[in-house]
């Protein structure tokens, strides 16, 4: 039975978990110590999702730049793809935390300010 490691990032605790896949396809996990880790290693193997955060150009505001994020996790295979709308994107200031600067990017996920921007 294959065995795959990986440590469980939703937390500082980072627990050590093995996942092994039983003869029904399913997963059994351990080494983790709350439930979120195997929840987290489950989705790993099956669909891996990121919060992406970055920075936007603030197109009126010469050599500044927007923190940002996706205001939830997105699908780790389309990360490249997100990178490429967000630096082809320029947010126009002013910003207040929150405000969606690409909406429902990607089909995954607003992209929304992460910072204030006078
Ligand atoms: S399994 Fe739970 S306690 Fe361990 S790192 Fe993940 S979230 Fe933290």
């Amino acid at each position: 039975m294959e065995k795959i490691e990986m440590i469980c990032i939703n937390c500082p605790l980072g627990c050590m978990l093995t996942v092994e896949r039983d003869a029904e396809g399913g997963f059994k996990v351990s080494g983790n110590t709350c439930p979120r880790g195997e929840k987290y290693a489950v989705n790993e193997l099956t669909h891996p999702v990121r919060t992406l955060t970055t920075t936007v150009a603030i197109g009126n505001r010469e050599g500044k730049y927007l923190a940002v994020k996706t205001a939830k996790p997105i699908s780790k295979a389309k990360l490249f793809e997100a990178m490429a709308l967000v630096n082809a994107t320029k947010a126009q200031a002013p910003v207040k935390i929150g405000d969606v600067i690409i909406e429902n990017m990607l089909g995954e996920a607003d992209l929304v300010a992460a910072s204030d921007a006078e």
